[in-house]
């Protein structure tokens, strides 16, 4: 049965094993006759939807209109030109971001529209909370199995390492590698205190693999290791694997952010008990070592 992967040479897509794998150049899924005829010509009966408009606080806080119509776009037209062709199963990524601001933790499926996004990502989060309507929409009306996936963190390689628009991980990876070519500190927003539940990119591809096939529920599910590690031990690895021997700064006049997100791995671990996650040890080694690799050509 045939796959088709949208941004299928992001972060995520990248890792992704089956399947035609599309990018931007490929077709433009803002505009509806480009993903409608891609879609017709390509027939999928199986979809991974990893494209979207994606980026850390810096690109969600300076971009907001493009973060809300590239989203909401994307995510309107692959659901309707997949159900137009006959697509049977479709994965659809959401994101913590989508949660409440103030909300009671750990966060669950239930809560996605408990309340307000956070003010620095409401349109992205908004973007994202009617990709889930439409297809709980989609369900009741069509009768049609698509599912979406709450990932936390993922970092990886093929990840958006630009300081500015880049997430917390690639973005430090980036900034230790520019200290240490130009002999500069090494300087961190915050204490370092704060935790996050990062996740290897190739343990969402496995997972988002196994949702495509045996996820049926149209509740969302989230996918996090539930493991929380500080920003501070994160950056401890970055400077052990990028062998960085300049002084280490943490601007704790900055803001920290929120000091944890913890959320609920109850339902995953109900239907994959015993899947082993990548340690942050070894996920953060091979993207320092693939970004060593790719330093020309990856996105900065
Ligand atoms: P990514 O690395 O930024 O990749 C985005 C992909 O979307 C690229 O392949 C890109 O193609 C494609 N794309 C962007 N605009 C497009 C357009 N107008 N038409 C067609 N394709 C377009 O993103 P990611 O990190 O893999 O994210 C995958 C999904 O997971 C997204 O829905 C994201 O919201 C969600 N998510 C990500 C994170 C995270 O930490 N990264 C966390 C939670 C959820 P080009 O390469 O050609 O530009």
């Amino acid at each position: 049965m045939s796959t088709l992967v949208t941004g299928g040479t992001g972060l995520v897509g990248s890792s992704i094993s089956q399947g035609v794998k599309l990018s931007s150049g490929d077709g433009d899924l803002r505009d509806w006759n480009q993903t409608l005829e891609l879609f017709d010509y390509h027939k999928p009966k199986k979809v991974i939807h990893c494209a979207g408009k994606v980026g850390g606080l810096g690109g969600n806080m300076n971009y907001k209109g493009e973060f809300y119509y590239d989203n909401i776009m994307m995510n309107t037209n692959v659901i309707e030109a997949s159900r137009q062709v006959g697509v049977e199963r479709l994965v659809c990524f959401l994101s913590t971001c989508v949660f409440p601001d103030d909300v009671e933790f750990p966060l669950t499926e239930k809560k996605v529209h408990l309340g307000e996004p956070h003010f620095s990502n409401y349109p992205y989060a908004y973007a994202k909370r009617m990709a889930d309507v439409q297809i709980r929409a989609y369900r009741e009306q069509y009768g049609i199995e698509y599912v979406t996936v709450i990932p936390t963190n993922i970092y990886g390689p093929h990840d958006n390492f630009n300081i500015e628009t880049g997430h917390v991980l690639p973005s430090l990876i980036h900034k230790c590698y520019l200290a240490d070519k130009n002999n500069t500190d090494f300087v961190i927003w915050g204490t370092g205190k704060p935790l996050r539940e990062f996740i290897f990119s190739k343990d969402i591809a496995k997972l988002s693999e196994w949702a495509l096939d045996n996820y049926t529920e149209d509740e969302p599910i989230i996918f996090s290791t539930s493991d929380a590690v500080p920003i501070k031990d994160v950056v401890d690895l970055i400077v052990e694997y990028m062998n960085f021997k300049g002084n280490v700064v943490w601007d704790k006049d900055k803001p920290d952010g929120q000091y944890r997100k913890p959320s609920s791995i109850e339902k995953l671990k109900s239907y994959l008990p015993d899947y082993e996650f990548t340690s942050v040890e070894d996920g953060l080694k091979e993207t320092v070592e693939w970004f060593y690799e790719n330093y020309e050509v990856l996105r900065k």
